[in-house]
């Protein structure tokens, strides 16, 4: 098994090597094929470093040669590319009602996903389901089960002790007293990062998303409710205690709906799928997936209209908040909200002109629908565990 975690490596010199190889790696990705001198270039590690790590890399199965580019005299220079296949990541998302599983390549190619009903979401019963789940993509993406790297595990947060932990109408019961982390850890026999839904769709686009060349941009995601994933210049957001970016509950509207968390007018209750799902119940219609919602939109539904058209308000209040506190590149939105009615939403929104984002000299757009769809958090489950292996988290000694 190929190991993610430099926590473990000892020395300083294996510390800068480690570094030193994720940064090339870094660089590949980015340039996708190049020779060495190239990478030097690009790296600002001598050409000798980068010559000794491209050996290296190549002797364990990490690079393709894409051929030779000649410049100028000389040898032309072989060229380099990651192999896609050279390592894979298993991202599952845990939901209340289901378990997601995607098997993703090192390029953010989906080689296999599932999707399993969960009846029981007690922690042993989940646990069993996501150790078959791992076994039935690795058979049906054909891959051997030591080319994973790990897990990425997504669960609904907020996580720990505070006093949202009540409000979410998505929280797992009978997880208050789990570690999820040595119970997935065991029932899967990979290393396993567990993970926020909203700040593993930050990473899924940023592995075959819109955000491949984003540095500072958010993720608005539509869970049972509704978060906020913000990538800041390259690091991801998380507050003191992991819980940073409850968008749902920003209060919009003073006096406004009732809302489980013990305010009043919070964002959740206009905008997110239990809204949603509220306001169509109470004209007697229940809906129990996003095929259903978006066979409702398709039909023309009025319900279903008249919530969409007032959502659109309060979604753009807080888009104007994101940006204006945040600065991004681009505001994705995604997750179980069907790509219809985020595009309607999209097309409805009046996008506040007294906003730092509204510039003239913009290169992506203010708001986009996200790429991966339903699949995003799992999907972004795996793309976290592949970041891991390209982007330097400790600093040359
Ligand atoms: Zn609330």
């Amino acid at each position: 098994m190929k190991s993610i975690s430099p926590i473990h490596v000892g020395s300083n010199a294996e510390r800068t090597k480690l570094h030193n190889r994720q940064v090339v790696l870094q660089c590949l990705r980015t340039l996708q094929t190049a020779g060495r001198a190239q990478i030097a270039r690009a790296s600002k590690l001598s050409t000798q470093t980068v010559s000794n790590i491209i050996s290296e890399l190549q002797s364990e199965g990490w690079l393709l040669e894409a051929g030779r580019v000649s410049k100028g005299r000389g040898l032309p220079a072989i060229q380099y590319s990651i192999r896609p296949t050279a390592a894979t990541a298993l991202g599952m998302e845990i939901r209340s009602d289901a378990v997601f599983a995607a098997v993703v390549d090192l390029a953010g190619n989906t080689l296999a996903s599932d999707r399993t009903p969960v009846t029981d979401s007690r922690p042993e019963r989940v646990a069993a389901a996501v150790s078959k789940m791992k076994s039935s993509v690795i058979d049906k993406a054909k891959i051997p089960a030591s080319s994973l790297l790990g897990a990425g595990i997504v669960m609904p947060g907020p996580f720990g002790r505070v006093g949202l932990s009540d409000a979410g109408q998505s929280t797992l019961v009978g997880w208050h007293d789990v570690d999820p982390q040595a119970l997935f850890s065991r029932a899967l026999n990979i290393p396993v990062v567990i993970e926020h839904d909203t700040i593993a769709a930050v990473f899924a686009e940023r592995v075959s998303g819109h955000a491949i060349d984003l540095d500072s941009y958010a993720f608005i995601y539509f869970g049972t409710g509704i978060g906020l994933g913000v990538m800041a210049n390259g690091q991801v957001l998380r507050g003191a205690f992991g819980n940073a970016g409850e968008l749902g509950h920003v209060v919009i509207e003073r006096g406004g709906n009732p809302c489980a968390c013990g305010n009043s007018g919070c964002l959740e209750t206009y905008v997110s799928r239990f809204s949603l799902h509220k306001h169509l119940a109470k004209n007697n219609i229940y809906v129990s997936d996003g095929n259903e919602l978006e066979a409702l939109y398709d039909a023309g539904n009025p319900h279903l209209n008249d919530w969409l058209d007032h959502a659109s308000a309060p979604l753009a209040q807080v888009i104007g908040m994101v940006e204006n506190l945040f600065d991004p590149q681009s505001i994705i939105l995604g997750g179980a909200m069907p790509a219809p009615l985020l595009d309607y939403l999209i097309s409805q929104i009046t996008l506040a002109p007294g906003s730092i984002a509204d510039r003239s000299d913009r290169l992506t757009p203010r708001v986009v629908r996200g790429k991966s769809g339903r699949m995003t958090a799992a999907l972004g489950g795996a793309a976290i565990i592949i970041n891991e292996l390209f982007v330097p988290r400790i600093a040359a000694a």
